[in-house]
């Protein structure tokens, strides 16, 4: 079973790896494993009526299959060095740049075309952030919404799928090296490769870290990101989302000098629970057709914890958290704004008096029970400090779910061309650590297509 090259793991970096080294030498043998279900077949049985939380399915239709974490997301691809990942500290901030841009051209050619491109360039908000000491990070972002982003899939699928041998619900068990090749080994066959191409992002982020053991890969420890998902009716921040469509502002606090940041931010959209490793977390997405659009606006406010000696399990003390929320409320839990400063829980009846219709079903409760005193500081600060562009975050009736965790992996040792300490070895996407979103994750695949074919 040889190949020339075998993708694991079909999320953004894998398929755009793939895309790359077809269209570039249509000669090639290449393959691509995944653990998840093809596109078609990704369901996940959470219907609000009979099924209404996770039931731990074998393989996460959300997070795995044919398109990764990111096939049921808001598809939002941002153009920008300054967050979404530190690709641009390997290859340079411009080739980062001009790949991202490379990237979002294949969109458009697969059925993005028409989506809107908006930008903070020239943006009259960055002054009156500045002014209230929030900070307004420079991005383009290419809104394609979860309906398009599920359409350019399906075409880039069509496209591939008589050129690439793609194996579906095939979990890779392990890799090894043998004389300058790679085994890729599955439950139940050995398939070998001149060169293997990791892409397995977040959902794979322990198998990752198991591999890099077995190989000797070297890991650094990453940092993870703590905090709610914020929703208030959608006028409150109507004027921000309708020219930028996505704001991330960075606040430091007056207390602790922490910064907290915006992320995510889904104008007419719904939350959602996210799953991860089994522990039920809270997202957000937001649809391009207007049909399918909610009178509320939902973005994470999230808190970055670093940590050093001798703890480095950061990944580790998130999960302990989001337990925490999972042991109180059953899963996700959701608290008014005004509640939480009064000290009191939320209770089903205050939700429903609320002027504000929840979009995901969670159970009222008190975050502050969840979360770190310095992370719940640090939450209320900014929705007091964003209260000042965008007045009404800081009503009685915002509502505050939580908790969302931003996982990263452990950082990879990989050089310029995203190569591991062993020939032919490449890591790329989250899955690296280097990348934290659909762009850069994307950009990396096809940098890591482009380094191949040159070779
Ligand atoms: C709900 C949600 C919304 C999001 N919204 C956005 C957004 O709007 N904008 C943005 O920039 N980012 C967003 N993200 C993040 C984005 O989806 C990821 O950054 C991106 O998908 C990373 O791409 P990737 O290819 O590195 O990894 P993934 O997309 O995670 O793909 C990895 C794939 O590898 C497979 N895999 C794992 N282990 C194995 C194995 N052992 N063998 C075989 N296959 C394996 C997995 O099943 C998965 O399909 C969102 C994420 C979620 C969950």
């Amino acid at each position: 079973m040889n190949h020339d090259i075998i993708i694991i793991g079909a999320g953004p970096g894998g398929i755009f790896a793939a895309y790359e080294l077809i269209k570039l030498n249509p000669g090639l043998k290449v393959a691509v494993f995944e653990a998840g279900h093809e596109l078609s077949k990704r369901k996940c049985p959470i219907d609000g009526d009979k099924i209404k939380t996770c039931i731990g399915c074998k393989t996460c239709s959300i997070m795995s299959g044919f398109g990764g974490a990111g096939a049921f997301s808001d598809g939002k691809y941002n153009i920008t060095n300054d967050f979404g990942g530190t690709l641009y500290e390997y290859i340079g901030k411009k080739p980062a740049l001009d790949l991202m841009r490379y990237v979002d051209e294949i969109n458009l050619k697969y059925g993005g075309e028409g989506t809107r491109l908006y930008s903070t360039a020239g943006s009259r908000f960055k002054t009156e952030c500045i002014r209230n000491d929030l900070h307004l990070l420079d991005a383009s972002v290419r809104h394609l919404g979860t309906d398009i982003n599920y359409i350019v899939l399906e075409n880039i699928y069509a496209y591939l799928k008589d050129k690439v041998e793609f194996y579906f619900d095939t979990p890779v068990v392990t890799v090894s090296r043998e004389n300058g090749t790679y085994n890729v080994i599955t439950k139940d066959k050995t398939y070998s490769c001149d060169k293997c191409i990791i892409s397995v992002g977040r959902s794979g982020s322990k198998w990752m870290e198991s591999v890099c053991r077995d190989l000797d890969v070297k890991t650094n420890s990453n940092r993870v990101d703590i905090g709610v998902r914020v929703e208030l009716p959608a006028a409150v921040f109507a004027h921000l989302t309708d020219e930028l469509y996505e704001s991330k502002i960075v606040y430091r606090t007056e207390k602790y000098g922490d910064k907290v940041r915006t992320f995510c931010m889904n104008p007419k959209g719904s939350v959602v629970n996210e799953n991860t490793n089994g522990i039920i977390t809270v997202n957000g997405h937001s649809y391009e057709d207007p049909a399918k659009q909610t009178d509320n606006t939902n973005f994470a406010l999230l808190v970055a914890k670093h940590f050093s000696e001798p703890f480095k399990d950061s990944n580790g003390y998130g999960e302990s958290i989001a337990r925490l929320s999972n042991m109180l409320g059953g899963g996700v839990i959701v608290q008014r704004f005004g509640d939480l400063i009064r000290g009191r829980r939320s209770t089903p009846s205050r939700i429903q008096e609320a002027f504000i219709t929840p979009t995901l079903n969670a159970t009222p409760g008190d975050l502050s029970l969840v979360l770190p005193k310095r992370i719940l500081d640090g939450i209320i600060e900014m929705i007091y400090a964003l209260d000042k562009v965008a007045p009404g975050t800081a009503n009685e009736d915002t509502l505050l779910y939580g908790v969302e965790v931003k996982f990263y992996n452990m950082e990879v040792e990989v050089d310029e061309n995203l190569e591991s300490v062993h020939k032919g070895l490449y890591i790329i996407g989250d899955g690296s650590g280097i990348t934290h979103s659909l762009s850069h994750a994307s950009a990396s695949g096809v940098h890591v297509a482009r380094k191949i074919v040159e070779k």
